[in-house]
């Protein structure tokens, strides 16, 4: 067990000693801001920036011959990015694809595999998933005519913050068709063991999809041993891909056959597409899950993101990040607990993605009072403070500096000063 001293002295020690410190250079750091929101929108990089201005040249000096320059490789590119993105997670080069958003595919993965028949027609999910993805599942089960009150299967939570592993695998009964849960828990941070539970899908005959939006980018999956069925997630988050970057699927190579859920032209085989047959003949891989035309300014900032990624490794990033976020609790414990303020994540390491997830009865104006002094939290209803170090970027000297202003906020009431009336985007 590590022990942490409480001093500055004690952090700067940390960021000198930090294998990652030099990275954080390549980041476009906010003056005077300590940035601890990078699990909802990750800082820009140069390398990003770099990538996305490149393809902007390319559309200038060519028009549309933007398609065939590099040896085409723009008109290739989720093929690209699929295969960068295939070694961040374990899995073939062609499981791997980028296309629209999150949700999307969420659609895409489920129109593929949701089949229901009177006897097994149900979807199983957990009640603390991003709403996003329940939305998705309910909208599928009513295509296919049933009543999500019956055909959507929710496992819930006891105590608002943690899904029971031992409940989700009671749940998958004999009406379970398909599963849908999230990697790690967007408020609570929980990381769930899912070589674990997709095993227990599959020795029950039920398909399994991931959702690893709060994961990717910050956790190392194995998914040659995890071996899911499908997988989604977006790049915009630890990943730093930008505003709206193209999101993630990947697709079990045991499935390349199925017919996708939905079609689209950029989907068909890339030897008879410009034929535009009238008959779809798809790609006998994830890329035959494409749809219509890739946005390239969506997906150029993460083909330059991930060169940092693969130079510095998962295990690195995720060796840091645990300890950072140690670091954060073992201050917290120490300065904050008598303010009122409580950690509502697992301590335990495997049990813990990459924020903290701080709960405190003012959370909503106290994050308002972090605003102001230069801090950028997340704030999740109804009491939560997300704060991520992102290993990257943030270094224990701001982690230090974040709890201090944490403390100041407290003893002299600052939040006090704000209203707690929310505002469009909190
Ligand atoms: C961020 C997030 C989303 C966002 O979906 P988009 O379609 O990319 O906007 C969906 N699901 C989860 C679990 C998320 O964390």
């Amino acid at each position: 067990m590590i022990k942490f001293e409480n001093s500055l002295e004690f952090a700067k020690r940390k960021d000198h000693e930090d294998v990652l410190r030099e990275i954080r250079e390549r980041f476009c750091i906010q003056e005077n801001v300590i940035y601890m929101d990078g699990n909802s929108l990750g800082l820009c990089s140069k390398d990003a920036k770099e990538a996305l201005y490149h393809v902007i040249d390319l559309w200038e000096k060519h028009g549309i011959g933007i398609w065939d320059v590099e040896d085409s490789k723009y008109f290739l590119y989720q093929k690209v990015l699929g295969a960068k993105l295939a070694l961040l997670i374990q899995a073939d080069a062609d499981e791997v694809t980028v296309m629209t958003n999150t949700t999307i595919n969420i659609h895409q993965g489920i129109s593929t595999f949701y089949k229901p028949t009177p006897d097994r027609y149900k979807i199983l999910v957990d009640d603390l998933n991003f709403p996003s993805d329940r939305y998705a599942v309910d909208s599928q089960v009513r295509l296919k005519g049933y009543d999500p009150k019956d055909a959507v299967k929710v496992i819930a939570s006891s105590d608002g913050r943690f899904i029971s592993e031992d409940a989700i695998i009671e749940g998958m009964t004999e009406e379970v068709a398909l599963i849908l849960l999230p990697s790690i828990l967007y408020r609570s941070a929980q990381l769930l063991d899912m070589e674990r539970i997709t095993k227990e899908a599959h020795d029950r005959g039920i398909i399994i999809g991931w959702d690893l939006c709060h994961s990717i980018g910050i956790v190392p999956h194995d998914f040659k041993h995890i071996n899911p069925d499908f997988a989604v997630w977006c790049n915009y988050k630890y990943l730093s891909a930008g505003p709206g970057a193209i999101a993630g699927f990947y697709i079990n190579k045991r499935h390349f056959e199925k017919e996708p859920g939905l079609a689209g032209w950029h989907g068909n085989n890339k030897e008879t597409q410009f034929k535009l047959l009238n008959e779809f003949d798809h790609e006998l891989n994830a890329h035959g899950w494409q749809t219509g035309t890739q946005p390239l300014f969506s997906m150029a900032p993460l083909e330059g993101v991930l060169n940092i990624y693969h130079e510095v490794g998962m295990e690195k990033i995720r060796a840091k990040s645990l300890d950072i976020t140690r670091y954060l609790m073992d201050l917290t414990d120490e300065r904050l607990a008598k303010y009122g303020y409580t950690i509502g994540n697992s301590r335990e390491d495997h049990k813990r993605g990459g924020h903290i997830c701080l709960e405190h009865e003012e959370a909503y104006r106290i994050c308002k009072a972090l605003k102001n002094r230069g801090v950028v939290p997340d704030y999740r209803e109804p009491n939560v403070i997300r704060l991520a170090p992102v290993p990257l970027y943030v270094s224990y000297e701001e982690v230090y500096r974040l709890v201090e202003i944490l403390e100041e906020i407290a003893i002299n009431k600052d939040y006090e000063n704000y209203s707690n009336k929310r505002t469009l985007v909190v």
